[in-house]
């Protein structure tokens, strides 16, 4: 089998999880041996949603959960053995990933990614943006925008006034498209996730 990088690109609440879970469940119908890595400290739906939807599937798969996202461990907890593996949230993964993964295609694996692609900052997440130059074959994923409800998002703009790069839950993020981002950056708004909230501040002068 040739080896082969695949990135699933995208801002919060655009499939991307998702999507990965269609990739190994391709897989899996195939009888490939899939493993799936996780960063251990994620607390996302997406590692339980992957095992939700193949838990029932027949073939051989495991989740990985890796310490604090220490790529450098992966030699002691990827199994020889997996033709596939599919990394989810890897933008929380360090910078070894991405040795990693040009490692893995080189023995003929296939390797899936899904990650943000940016920050709240509009800023690179991780390793993802070397990851999206190596890869093989990038996809970028989108949610619609939760303001204006028309156009694609882009970013997962933060809703809570932290400034570290990470803050962990979905209830803290919206989906915007780059107009709405724009606007609502300017005006520094955090009106949470309730649609019918954003047609309050619309109105407001
Ligand atoms: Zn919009």
């Amino acid at each position: 089998m040739a080896g082969y990088i695949k990135v699933i690109a995208g801002e919060m609440f655009s499939g991307k999880s998702t999507e990965l879970a269609r990739l190994v469940e391709r897989a899996l119908i195939a009888g490939l041996p899939v493993q799936v890595l996780v960063p251990a400290f994620s607390h996302r739906g997406s590692v339980r949603d992957v095992d939700g939807r193949l838990a029932a599937l027949p073939g051989q798969w495991s989740i990985v959960p890796v310490p604090d996202g220490a790529a450098e461990r992966l030699d002691q907890l990827v199994d020889p053995g997996a033709l596939v593996l599919a990394v989810d949230e890897a933008q929380f993964f360090d910078a070894h990933l991405v040795d990693y993964c040009r490692r893995w295609r080189a023995e003929g694996r296939q390797v899936l990614v899904a990650g943000l692609d940016m920050d709240y900052r509009e800023q690179p997440f991780g390793a993802m943006g070397e990851l999206m130059c190596i890869a093989n074959e990038v996809v970028k994923v989108h949610a619609v925008c939760t303001r204006c409800r028309q156009a694609d998002a882009f970013i997962s703009h933060r809703l809570s006034d932290e400034s570290v790069q990470v803050v962990v839950g979905e209830h803290n993020y919206t989906a915007l498209c780059c107009d709405c981002y724009q606007a609502e950056t300017a005006r520094g708004a955090k009106p949470g996730r309730d649609p019918s909230r954003w047609d309050t501040l619309e109105a407001t002068p």
